[in-house]
């Protein structure tokens, strides 16, 4: 059967009707990678999977909340729809109204959105303004406006966000045929560790899986309410999908974290690049710097020996599910500063021989 998209796939999980037009790229369905070198990192009885999330339609997961927040949008008549962003949610909403014929308007923070996301809205065709400000008050404006104009806010704050993306844990379920032991993903805005959450808990109330992840949230250093306790005024990190100060679902993510029996921990920048770098040369997979919260966070509980001391199931290997929530290419800059550039050299054999060795 042709593969159409993850409303139709869980229109079953999710608040559709025969009614509601199905508005798809065909996102989800992305694969689940078995980690080879971090399995061995970890060590016997470990099995370390990479949710990539970047081979969605727009190059990240945020594609599986938009097709069910724009197709709600259209049944219910909408014209149009508006977000704040630190880029993917402004790159997903305006492929999506694009492909269903509406408008759509975005506010990303100046200066502070990584090329590849800009150049996605601009391109299907939204208005994009940038605003002098960083996402907390990008998205207090947009919540003001959608609040008193006819226009749909398709932030996380919209339900049916959360909705679809809470179809990567069934994906997950579906593949590793039950729940893996835990889940480590980056939080920002705190959307899709909710999300994800509550994906987990519908399987297990339908019978589809027995056990429930720890579920495992990394921030950033320089931007980590959660971690704190406090929002934080002007957060920081070159992680910019996660540079948030305020998270819109925090009390979720702490619902998420606690019936879980979980955590929600920091990651250093320079852990983040050590685990972005490391993903790309090591597994050939390659993420923005956002995604590789996860394998920083990873990599500092192991340390730590968190998964020996926290894993309940001696019979089978632990299962460690780790979210790539974005592609690589969608901040190419972060790659090349990162490493370092390629070397210039004579257009002659010699010359070229001696580079490499020969
Ligand atoms: C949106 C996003 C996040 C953060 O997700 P939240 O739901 O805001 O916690 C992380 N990584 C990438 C690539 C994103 O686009």
């Amino acid at each position: 059967m042709k593969y159409n998209g993850v409303i139709e796939r869980y229109k079953k999980y999710l608040p559709v009707t025969k009614k509601t037009p199905i508005i798809t790229l065909q996102e989800g369905n992305t694969p689940l990678i078995y980690a080879d070198y971090l399995s061995k990192l970890m060590g016997e009885n470990f099995e370390i999977y990479l949710k990539y999330e970047g081979l969605n339609p727009t190059g990240s997961f945020k594609d599986r909340g938009m097709t069910l927040a724009i197709s709600k949008a259209c049944e219910e008549g909408s014209k149009a729809v508006m977000c704040a962003s630190t880029g993917n949610t402004s790159a997903s909403a305006a492929a999506y109204a694009a492909r269903a014929g509406i408008k759509c308007i975005v506010f990303i923070p100046s200066g502070a959105i990584a090329l590849g996301k800009l150049s996605q809205a601009l391109i299907h065709g939204a208005q994009v303004l940038a605003i002098e400000g960083n996402f907390d008050d990008a998205l207090e404006l947009a919540k003001e406006i959608t609040k008193n104009y006819p226009i749909t806010l398709v932030n996380s704050l919209n339900p049916y966000r959360i909705e679809g993306q809470k179809t990567a844990s069934f994906e997950i379920c579906d593949c590793l045929r039950e729940a893996p032991d835990f889940q480590v993903m980056p939080v920002g805005n705190a959307g899709n560790i909710t999300a994800y959450w509550k994906g987990y808990k519908e399987y297990k109330e339908s019978g589809k899986i027995k056990i429930l992840p720890k579920m495992l949230g990394f921030q950033a250093k320089g931007s980590a309410p959660i971690v704190k306790g406090y929002p934080i005024k002007n957060p920081k990190t070159i992680a910019t999908a996660i540079r948030i100060g305020n998270p819109a679902s925090w009390k979720q993510a702490e619902a998420a974290r606690d019936e879980s029996k979980g955590m929600i921990d920091l990651v250093s920048d320079k852990e983040i690049i050590n685990a972005y770098k490391l993903l790309a040369q090591k597994e050939g997979v390659f993420v923005e710097p956002a995604s590789a919260a996860s394998i920083a966070g990873l990599l500092k509980l192991a340390k730590k020996d968190y998964f020996k001391r926290n894993t309940q199931y001696a019979r089978r290997n632990t299962q460690i599910v780790c979210i790539l929530t974005g592609h690589g290419l969608k901040d190419p800059d972060r790659a090349i500063k990162s490493i370092k550039e390629p070397k210039l050299v004579q257009a002659n054999l010699k010359a070229v021989l001696k580079e490499i060795g020969c």
